[in-house]
């Protein structure tokens, strides 16, 4: 029962993240077409995003950051957060060289402090961004939702190596290879995840974007549950980004982490 219900969660949590990533690419690629560009290593890595750009700043004097080690954390009986995708329309999935996208047309919600967030898109990283008691894992999917105050919020799934995971298999098929192909998405395709459900059993905190500009006010909520991907399965994600996609953990400093 906990595996199926991770499943789904995944599969909804990936649709959630890729839409505001992209909006935010858009629409400042189309203001500074000469636009920082930023990778996972070398000079344009992650210890030298801060500088690539005026408005990176936040990747290096930010003191809510993203990802982090989750160790310890605060047990204060967190309520459950609805999640109702049930009318979920996927648009498209995108290999934009940084991650695996995919981008929501609409249909996806979660209820987080009381606010309603939409899910924009879900993307991917491996290894894992998030840790858990210092340990990696192959894979962590990000699924990102805005509410109208344009607050980010964004449900984290982390993968352990394991058995083949049947609900990411519609996904995998349709992963464009290269950087910058796309693929539409059919209504199948999206099929990974229950519809609607009520997360429990997760983390949260306060922390940021894990890629420029580093964003920070992102509510971030983790789930504790992890489904399995196998080694087959992820040597498609690693064929497709032909690198690791995930920042260095960033320290805690004053935050909590509440159970
Ligand atoms: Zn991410």
């Amino acid at each position: 029962m906990k595996l199926t219900a991770t499943k789904t969660i995944y599969a909804s949590l990936f649709s959630l993240l890729l839409i505001l990533p992209i909006t935010a690419t858009a629409s400042e690629e189309a203001a500074h077409p000469e636009k920082a560009k930023w990778s996972y290593t070398g000079d344009t890595g992650p210890a030298h995003w801060g500088d690539l750009a005026p408005e990176f700043i936040s990747c290096k004097s930010g003191k809510n950051q993203s990802p982090i080690n989750i160790d310890t954390y605060i047990d204060s009986k967190l309520p459950g957060i609805k999640m109702d995708y049930s009318l979920l329309v996927a648009e498209d999935i995108v290999n934009n060289g940084h991650s695996i996208q995919v981008n929501i047309r609409s249909g996806g919600t979660v209820k987080i402090d009381d606010k309603k967030f939409e899910l924009k898109q879900f993307h991917f990283h491996t290894p894992s961004e998030n840790m858990v008691n210092g340990k990696s894992y192959p894979l962590e999917v990000h699924f990102v939702h805005v509410n109208d105050a344009n607050e980010l919020a964004v449900v984290a799934l982390l993968y352990q190596p394991g058995q083949d995971n049947l609900a990411l298999n519609p996904l995998l098929k349709n992963i464009p290879m290269n950087a910058g192909d796309s693929k539409r998405l059919g209504a199948k395709d999206v099929e990974l995840f229950e519809r609607s459900k009520t997360l429990k059993n997760y983390v949260r905190f306060n922390g940021s974007l894990t890629t420029p500009p580093c964003t920070e006010g992102v509510r971030w909520i983790v789930m504790r549950a992890m489904p399995s991907i196998s080694r087959k399965q992820l040597n498609v994600f690693q064929q497709a980004l032909k690198h690791p996609n995930n920042r260095p953990i960033q320290p805690l400093n004053a935050r909590m982490i509440i159970k």
